[in-house]
This record gives structure tokens, C-alpha cells and sequence, in this order.
């Protein structure tokens, strides 16, 4: 198998998104986790609006195809069907930013209405690096993660702390609500495809064999 065929391996593909006010850093992050390096020139995302990158949670390849809002929410305009069918969201505020704390909550309700009741959100304090200037503690994000039954971290898009396990976790719980059968890969909007390595397990030679005697009329 070609090096290309290889690396597009994978078993599930989840379609990501990462929200929260502008200039908290989500495109900075997006860009972090894909090139695994702080993205000097922000101005203001116009650039990456999508970034795709394979991981392996568990044994499992996942390829998140991630959406970055470039933007919009600027205009307070992120449309519908940026939301539509994901499976999973990094929720960023800023911690040296109460306002972009407080606006969580809208983030919040979008999310859910737009994209899916089940959709798994990562709260993410970004700026983790600016400490001496923070006006959000741990301790208040950590509760209001809590309450509304999100994970949090906090994150530095600037030092890389934190950013990998950010997308690794999120992908992580999805994979286990799969397995749980809490989440329906199969369910219109899940946000979630299989890819060729986990359609190459459901046509396992065993499941083809006692499809092949059940076809036999003998
Ligand atoms: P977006 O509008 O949410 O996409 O935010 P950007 O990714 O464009 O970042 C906004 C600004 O915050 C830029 O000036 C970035 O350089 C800066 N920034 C982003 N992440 C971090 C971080 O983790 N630490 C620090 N110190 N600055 C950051
Ligand atoms: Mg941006």
C-alpha cells in the first residue's frame, strides 16, 4: 500500500468545530494542533478554515476534519450549517478575558440547537501562558464546566500545553459513546462516518463466511 493510502487510513472521521468569541484564539489553536506551531501572523482568520489531521485514540485511527469559524463570529453570524452534524466542539474563552467568559453560555445554547443535543463540547481556557493577566480562575471554569457537562482544560496555543490532549480527549469520549451505543454513527447529522479501516473490520472474513452459507439455498 502506498505511504499516502496508508496515512489515509482511518476508522471514523468526526466532524470537529471550535467556537467562542474572536480573539481567543481559536484559530491559533486549530493551527497549533495541525502544524504543531504557535501561528504568528493572527490577523484575525482569514486563512484556516479547516484543517483535517489523523490521531490515534485507543488503537483507533479518528481523522477530525475541523471547522474554524473564519470570522464570522466577529459578526456575530456563524451560520447554521457550520454547526450542522458535528460531533464534537472546542468551546474556547480567553482567560485574561471575562467577557469572553461570560459569552460561554450563547456559545453554549448555538451549540446544542444547532449542531446536536449530543454534540461533545472541550471547554478550553486558551492563554493559559498569560497567568500574571488572568481575570477567569480554574476553579470558576472548572464548576461551570461541571454544571453544564462539558471537559475542561486549559489550554496555550502559544506553548502547545495542553492543545493535543484538548482534541485527543473530545475524540476520545465520542469513541466511547460509540462503543457504548450512547452515540449512533449510522443516525443522520451524528457528524460521525466510518472510514475504510472500520468498514474493512465489519467485512471481517468470519461475518462473510456465514453470509456466503445463509446465501446457499442447499
Ligand atoms: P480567534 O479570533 O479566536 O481565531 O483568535 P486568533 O487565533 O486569531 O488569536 C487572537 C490573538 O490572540 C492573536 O494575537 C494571537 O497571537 C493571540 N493568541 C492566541 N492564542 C494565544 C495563546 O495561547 N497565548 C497568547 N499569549 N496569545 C495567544
Ligand atoms: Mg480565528
Amino acid at each position: 500500500m502506498s505511504q499516502t493510502a496508508m496515512s489515509e487510513t482511518y476508522d471514523f472521521l468526526f466532524k470537529f468545530l471550535v467556537i467562542g468569541n474572536a480573539g481567543t484564539g481559536k484559530s491559533c489553536l486549530l493551527h497549533q494542533f495541525i502544524e504543531k506551531k504557535f501561528k504568528e501572523d493572527s490577523n484575525h482568520t482569514i486563512g484556516v478554515e479547516f484543517g483535517s489531521k489523523i490521531i490515534n485514540v485507543g488503537g483507533k485511527y479518528v481523522k477530525l476534519q475541523i471547522w474554524d469559524t473564519a470570522g464570522q463570529e466577529r459578526f456575530r453570524s456563524v451560520t447554521r450549517s457550520y454547526y450542522r452534524g458535528a460531533a464534537g466542539a472546542l468551546l474556547v474563552y480567553d482567560i485574561t478575558s471575562r467577557e469572553t467568559y461570560n459569552a460561554l453560555t450563547n456559545w453554549l445554547t448555538d451549540a446544542r440547537m444547532l449542531a446536536s443535543q449530543n454534540i461533545v463540547i472541550i471547554l478550553c481556557g486558551n492563554k493559559k501562558d498569560l497567568d500574571a493577566d488572568r481575570e477567569v480562575t480554574f476553579l470558576e471554569a472548572s464548576r461551570f464546566a461541571q454544571e453544564n457537562e462539558l471537559m475542561f482544560l486549559e489550554t496555550s496555543a502559544l506553548t502547545g500545553e495542553n492543545v493535543e490532549e484538548a482534541f485527543v480527549q473530545c475524540a476520545r469520549k465520542i469513541l466511547n459513546k460509540i462503543e457504548s451505543g450512547e452515540l449512533d454513527p449510522e443516525r443522520m447529522g451524528s457528524g460521525i462516518q466510518y472510514g475504510d479501516a472500520a468498514l474493512r473490520q465489519l467485512r471481517s472474513p468470519r461475518r462473510a463466511q456465514a453470509q456466503s452459507a445463509q446465501e446457499c439455498g442447499c
